[in-house]
């Protein structure tokens, strides 16, 4: 039996002028997913991308499970191809869904004739497969109002297709329509999840990580880089920058005020994450940040660190409560890493009374004893750049 499977086209459906060049992406991004897991001939016709194992090596299960994470599709179907006529339909029907007619009480047929050639209508194709399939199944009833098991019989150009009910995609765009941005990712919540939200809108990731050891363990660092490779699942592959963090943390420590600490630890941050992002063509900063969640979370306190940068800094998870956040984390499959209780280094050197409402004038004032560009230099010289593929052994 020859399995194949539709799956149907999000958003670019919508795109006028841009629609050939998102379909293209999208093709290239399934082609390379399935690569894994055997010979797949992969096209689009008709606003469908067409999954096609070409070998009985094909692991269909497994690319079955790896285009639900594919963005740029909104359902997919896993259907029985067969000739374009009905005593072909019945039969892939029978032989494809009968055992689900079977535990279903009831049933309906329906139909889509996308080739218009097909002598029948659509609504003929559901009375002629559905009267055949009530004879055969006479336990599971007709009901087309409200049947618990639904039949779908697409005739299109080069096939008739038969398959039960679809499964939602991931939705978004595809991979790379967007361009590149580049997220902070700590060892948090928070972070993998904006960087899941942004990808969504088919933007390339890429990652930069500080890490100040030794006040922060080589485990903290496994945790992110395992991070990131559960975030490659929906984005594709990743490269993440680790940048050593421990004489600019030293140096705040030992030339700053306290209740400045963590804001100026963060204006590093950004600036540093700019410019290894610049080099690597990202347009844009991705952070978890929420607002009110810390102190270093308010208004005042992006404005002073978002100063640094020229750039967007895209903050996907801004509005949202923190059980919205967990959902959300829980359904991509970061949570439970997430939570593992090692150290970040934000939490090295914070001050007891951190500023909430800082001004600009006041951090520079507080920086004024760093040599900023010297320390960034530093820390530009030593980033240790790993490429993360979701199929690579478990960091952790
Ligand atoms: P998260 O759960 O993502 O760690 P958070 O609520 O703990 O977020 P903060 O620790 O204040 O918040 O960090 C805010 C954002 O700054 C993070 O979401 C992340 O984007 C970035 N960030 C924090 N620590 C690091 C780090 N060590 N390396 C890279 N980015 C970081
Ligand atoms: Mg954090």
């Amino acid at each position: 039996m020859k399995e194949i499977f539709l799956l149907k086209l999000g958003e670019i459906v919508l795109k006028g002028a841009n629609k050939r060049q998102f379909e293209d992406k999208l093709r290239q991004n399934v082609r390379r997913r399935m690569k894994v897991y055997g010979n797949f001939d992969v096209y689009i016709m008709q606003s469908t991308v067409y999954v096609e194992p070409m070998d009985d090596e094909a692991d269909v299960d497994g690319a079955w499970e790896a285009c639900r994470n594919i963005f740029g599709l909104v359902s997919l179907c896993r259907c029985h191809a067969c000739e374009k006529d009905l005593d072909s339909i019945y039969k892939a029907v029978e032989a494809y869904l009968g055992d689900d007619l079977e535990c279903a009480e009831s049933f309906k047929v329906e139909s889509k004739r996308s080739d218009k050639r097909f002598p029948l209508t659509s609504i003929g194709i559901s009375q002629e497969i559905g009267g055949r399939l009530a004879e055969a199944h006479p336990n599971c009833r007709v009901d087309v109002h409200n049947p618990e098991y639904t039949v779908y019989v697409e005739v299109r150009d080069l096939a008739a297709y038969v398959h039960g009910p679809a499964v939602p995609g991931a939705g978004g765009l595809p991979t790379g329509v967007g361009g590149r941005a580049m997220c902070l990712l700590s060892g948090g919540i928070d972070s993998p999840v904006a960087a899941y939200m942004i990808a969504k809108r088919g933007v390339e990731i890429e990652a930069v990580h500080f890490f100040s050891y030794p006040y922060t363990s080589q485990l903290a660092k496994d945790k992110v880089m395992e991070l990131a490779r559960l975030v490659t699942k929906y984005c594709g592959r990743m490269t993440v920058n680790i940048v050593g963090f421990t004489q600019i943390q030293e140096a705040i420590r030992d030339n700053c005020p306290e209740e400045f600490f963590t804001l100026i630890m963060r204006r590093f941050m950004m600036e540093i994450s700019q410019r290894i992002g610049k080099d690597d063509g990202c347009r844009a900063l991705i952070t978890g940040e929420n607002l009110g969640q810390v102190a270093s979370q308010t208004m005042e306190a992006m404005a002073v660190t978002g100063a640094v940068v020229d750039i967007p800094i895209f903050m996907p998870l801004i509005g949202m409560d923190k059980e919205e956040i967990i959902t959300i984390a829980r359904k991509i499959g970061t949570l439970e890493t997430s939570i593992l209780p090692y150290e970040d280094c934000c939490t090295v050197f914070t001050p007891k009374h951190p500023k909430t409402k800082p001004t600009l004038g006041q951090l520079i004032n507080a920086e004024k004893k760093l040599d900023r560009e010297a320390l960034i230099q530093q820390a530009l010289e030593n980033v240790e750049k790993v490429t993360v593929k979701y199929d690579d052994p478990a960091f952790l």
